[in-house]
């Protein structure tokens, strides 16, 4: 507890709220959108001439991906610099804070895609204080409530903002629950929290009577803080619905989210101020190590690379004065050329969670939408905004609404050439994840073939669950999970099992869906380009795919495991007298120091290098765009073990995801094929 924070003011917001200034609409037109920023206010009379809105906003056009390199007031500068309006994109650096607008205006599902939170603080930053649109994104939602921005579905207030009215604040909580009504009474998170800490607001008690839980809801309840004043924690059970706080037992985060969480915390708290349990908090230096190495030169030129860096100096410094422990970047080292060059990070956020830190029955959080990677020993990971992180480094807890859970039970045994990433492949093309159902939701994996499973291979299936859409993934502890604790930790088995006990769901636990799969009926995979969605089984590819970049690595795809099959798909080809495809340029990547020692005790960096393959550093690198393996052309293919496959994610080329064993076997046949464990080199 941050004691300044009990005597500091806090004040609700007034209960009438008055927007000054102008009313931006994001219209289709583009020369609307010019004349507004022009000066001139559109007449808006909806019966009598439509205005044509932009319906499907995502975030990345609100602020991209280079954009959010910034992490301060600067960011003020650049709302909507990838609003697409027809062909053009009309909106310049500077052009929205200079127009005074108040009042942001737009059509279907604004706030797509992408959870950064630098969007709506752009937009608050340029002066916006109002977000009105048909619907908005759930996440996107959440974030402008957190930094205090207003969000409304009611088009008539645009004309009472322009008559100066004062719109009653109730206009802005009808209809919401009392945690979220608090947030938008209070302006933001950050004084609700405040306010919650000086006991001046009721978080609404919890009194589920006891009932047959999931284990999800059963780790809910454990951490459910049934009084922040008291500082007890623990409420009999929970059910989907109920709100309240959640206590964590770790908080991470990486560079692209803690220096505007740091920037938060530094204003509103004080640059002195210590963070709650600093022990409990890890930051990451993961994302851009490798940047320099494949920036374009004309984001170079526009400084972008030198306002990345600071991304990692405002982390590392931030670190060192809270007592944080950083994972960061290596020692640049001499390359062939003998310049400095990036050596790579120590670890990718969720690799380093799940190898070193992560256990059964514990609440994460972390910055990232993978980060239930670490459900796979049977905790809940989730992945927030920068609001909620910085306020997880004040209060210790985090705000949740326990979410529906559905249940993945995939029976029997599977193929050998069949991984975790085929079962992923597979459960993302169900109707049931396609149509969006998902959304939110918790998934649980179970099933003998889940079972069967390494924890590395379960990790697969539980970072994914980002792909699912879902709110976190979880894989119920047992033998196996007590076996890589003692492994890879060093623990003792007792009390390792010790930690798993209850940890599993009650007979009659409720699932608003079941899915069945039938795993020997599974055959290798492959995600055509454009989104993971778009599964299909290898052999029923029409026609020859010629691969030109080869990626294995990432959080998904870096693990031991992971190594463990490039390897021996390459050793098989070694034996065969094969290399990587001339054709083909083939990159292993992996997710951490310990990975990428791993592979040099097991010869493997010696097995890359003969098989022709590029063996990196770990970092996300390519993953996002930010490293060696990245396309250049749109022609290019890539067969990569990644985990998504959205356009432009990789570079601006076509991208097919597909299992460990298939991105190796592919890069040995310069075309995408599948390994078969019986037939070796048959598929070339
Ligand atoms: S490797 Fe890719 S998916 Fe994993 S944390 Fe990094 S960018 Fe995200």
């Amino acid at each position: 507890m941050i004691k300044s924070l009990l005597s500091r003011p806090v004040t609700k917001v007034a209960d009438r709220v008055r927007f000054d200034g102008r009313v931006l609409f994001l219209a289709c037109d583009p020369a609307l959108v010019r004349r507004q920023l022009a000066g001139e206010d559109l007449p808006y009379d909806p019966a009598r001439s439509p205005l044509q809105l932009r319906d499907n906003i995502s975030t990345d056009e609100i602020t991209p991906a280079y954009i959010c390199y910034y992490f301060d007031e600067t960011l003020g500068d650049f709302p909507y610099l990838g609003l697409k309006c027809g062909e053009e994109f009309p909106i310049e650096r500077g052009s929205v804070k200079k127009g005074g607008f108040a009042v942001s205006v737009s059509g279907k599902r604004r706030g797509k895609g992408s959870s950064r939170e630098q969007s709506p603080y752009a937009e608050m930053m340029a002066g916006i204080k109002l977000v009105i649109a048909e619907n908005i994104e759930r996440i996107y939602r959440e974030n402008c409530q957190n930094l205090g921005v207003f969000t409304s579905t009611d088009f008539g207030l645009i004309a009472r903002v322009r008559a100066g009215e004062e719109i009653p604040l109730s206009e802005f909580t009808k209809g919401e629950g009392g945690i979220t009504r608090g947030i938008i009474e209070y302006g933001g998170l950050f004084n609700y929290n405040v306010a919650r800490l000086q006991g001046k607001v009721e978080v609404p008690k919890v009194s589920t009577p006891k009932r047959a839980m999931t284990i999800a809801e059963k780790i809910f309840a454990r951490h459910w803080v049934a009084d922040a004043k008291a500082g007890t924690v623990g409420v009999p059970a929970v059910k989907p619905g109920d709100e309240g706080f959640v206590q964590t037992d770790i908080r991470f985060s990486h560079e692209y989210v803690t220096p505007m969480s740091a920037i938060f915390f530094e204003e509103l708290v004080g640059k002195d101020e210590p963070v709650n349990d600093p022990s409990s908090v890890f930051f990451f230096r993961d994302h851009l190590t490798f940047l320099d190495q494949v920036m374009r030169p004309e984001h170079v030129q526009m400084g972008l690379l030198d306002v990345a860096n600071q991304l990692e100096a405002k982390q590392r410094t931030f670190a060192a004065a809270k007592g944080i422990k950083l994972y960061g970047q290596l020692e640049k080292r001499l390359n062939l050329m003998g310049a400095l060059a990036s050596a790579g990070s120590e670890a990718i956020c969720h690799s380093k969670i799940l190898e070193a830190h992560a256990l059964p029955g514990q609440i994460i959080i972390g910055s990232d939408s993978h980060t239930p990677h670490a459900g796979a020993v049977g905790c809940i990971a989730f992945g927030v905004g920068t609001t909620a992180i910085f306020n997880s480094w004040i209060t210790k807890d985090v705000r949740v609404e326990v979410p529906k859970s559905f249940r993945v039970v995939v029976r029997g045994r599977k193929p050998e050439n069949v991984t975790a990433k085929d079962f992923m492949l597979e459960i993302l093309r169900h109707p049931y994840i396609k149509n969006g159902e998902a959304i939110g939701q918790i998934v649980e994996y179970a099933g003998e073939a889940v079972e069967s499973l390494s924890v590395d291979e379960r990790a697969t299936m539980t970072n994914m669950a980002a792909e699912v859409g879902a709110f976190t993934g979880i894989i119920a502890p047992d033998e196996k999970t007590v076996e890589y604790l003692v492994a890879q930790r060093g623990m003792n088995a007792g009390a390792a099992r010790r930690m798993c006990e209850g940890l599993f769901s009650d007979p009659g636990a409720e699932y608003v869906k079941v899915i069945e799969i039938d795993a020997s009926a599974l055959r290798p995979m492959i995600a055509l380009p454009g989104d993971p969605g778009n599964g299909l089984h290898v052999e029923e590819l029409e026609r020859d795919v010629k691969v030109d970049i080869a990626y294995a690595g990432s959080c998904t795809a870096g693990k031991k495991e992971d190594m463990d099959m490039y390897a021996r798909v390459f050793k098989e080809a070694l034996a065969r007298g094969e290399k990587v495809h001339p054709d083909v340029r083939c990159f292993i990547q992996c997710g951490s120091q310990e990975v990428f020692a791993y592979c040099r005790e097991q010869g493997y960096d010696k097995v890359f290098a003969d098989v022709g393959a590029t063996f990196i550093e770990p970092s996300c690198g390519a993953c996002i765009n930010a490293g060696p393996g990245v396309s250049r052309t749109k022609e290019e293919v890539t067969i990569s073990a990644i985990n998504r496959n959205f356009p432009g994610r990789s570079g601006p080329g076509q991208l097919y995801l597909a299992s460990p064993y298939t991105v190796a076997a592919s890069a040995i046949a310069g075309r995408i094929v599948e390994w078969d464990a019986e037939a070796v080199g048959a598929a070339r």
